[in-house]
């Protein structure tokens, strides 16, 4: 009869969960679109992404910061969709939703715990903004099952303070962008132009959450708050602006890592600055200004390492069941 109880208990767990989560997203306002579609009935909104997770890759990955990569790789899951779509983004063919496959909430579980038999050093999900509710529930699912790394939330920064309120508890690392500073630039690149409000008290929000940096014996984050900034060409002002506005505002309570790894993909028709890379004069032209300000938490990418190849073969590695 206990047995039958602690069922009925679970099972009215998971019912409350599943309402809510359909509640959510049967009006969708995630994040700081505010579609206000419903993806239970197959809508989609600008995210492009109705109801069911679509994920393209999870596997080991070395090529993010050494205390979330190190020797061991970080466990990514890369997400299918993006509420932001950037115009020179990197992972276009996945932000489009052109790759990927619908899995389930109890498979994404699993991926979970299949990365940490793997060994990953954290399980790196890497923009899941437009299916928070569900990497909850398939969080919730896989703690039961004896998921215990740190869980890293990697995203474009543009993000609904209320919706992050709900990864509280389930997140330690968080791994946002900040991309621009200048609004002008947010129009012009990811139609966003409240993104550098939306994004700074997004980044306050994830700083109340995991407060001071912490890691651990062998140097990889335990909890903590790391900020990236990819350096545009042609825009290192934007840049120093960033710095200046994260540096000012959360001195020591965050890493920043400075990226200058961005490669053109594809041609630029209208934003031809976009058609080169950063030049090694521009990256340290907001490097020196790094350390003019006096950050000192901070990573940098150096010559060679910024040329090879940070975008993952999206081939659904780790995605389906191995029989
Ligand atoms: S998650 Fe997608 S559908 Fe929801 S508000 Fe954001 S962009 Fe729109």
């Amino acid at each position: 009869m206990k047995v039958n109880k602690i069922q009925t208990e679970k099972n009215k767990d998971k019912t409350l969960r599943q309402d809510t989560e359909s509640c959510i997203l049967a009006d969708c306002s995630l994040c700081p679109r505010n579609c206000h579609v419903d993806r239970t009935a197959g809508k989609t909104g600008y995210c492009g992404m109705n109801q069911k997770v679509k994920i393209a890759r999870a596997a080991l990955h070395m090529w993010e910061e050494p205390c979330i990569s190190g020797t061991r790789g970080s466990g990514a899951v890369f997400f299918t969709g993006c509420n932001l779509r950037c115009c020179f983004c990197q992972n276009r063919e996945i932000a489009i939703g052109d790759s990927g496959l619908e899995i389930t909430e109890e498979r994404l579980a699993e991926i979970f715990l299949e990365l940490q038999e793997k060994d990953a050093a954290n399980i790196n999900l890497v923009t899941g903004t437009h299916y928070i509710p569900q990497i909850i529930a398939a969080l919730d699912c896989a703690k039961k099952q004896g998921l215990n790394i740190p869980v890293v939330y990697n995203c474009g920064g543009y993000e609904n303070t209320e919706t992050l309120k709900l990864l509280d508890g389930y997140v330690d690392i968080y791994l946002p962008d900040y991309k621009y500073a200048e609004s002008e630039l947010a129009v012009k690149f990811s139609h966003a132009n409240d993104y550098p409000e939306r994004a700074m008290e997004a980044v306050n929000e994830m700083v109340r959450q995991t407060g001071m940096p912490q890691f651990d014996a062998e140097g990889y984050m335990k909890r903590g708050t790391i900020v990236r900034h990819l350096i545009l060409p042609g825009h290192t002002r934007n840049s120093k602006k960033v710095l200046k506005l994260l540096h000012k505002t959360f001195g020591k309570q965050i890493y920043i890592s400075i990226m200058n790894q961005y490669t053109p993909v594809f041609e630029q028709k209208e934003y031809t600055e976009l058609n080169r890379c950063v030049t090694r004069r521009e990256y340290e032209k907001v490097l020196d200004y790094a350390f003019e300000l006096g950050i000192e938490n901070g990573f940098f990418q150096d010559g060679e390492t910024a040329r090879e190849s940070f975008i993952p073969a999206f081939d659904y590695e780790g995605v389906r069941k191995m029989p």
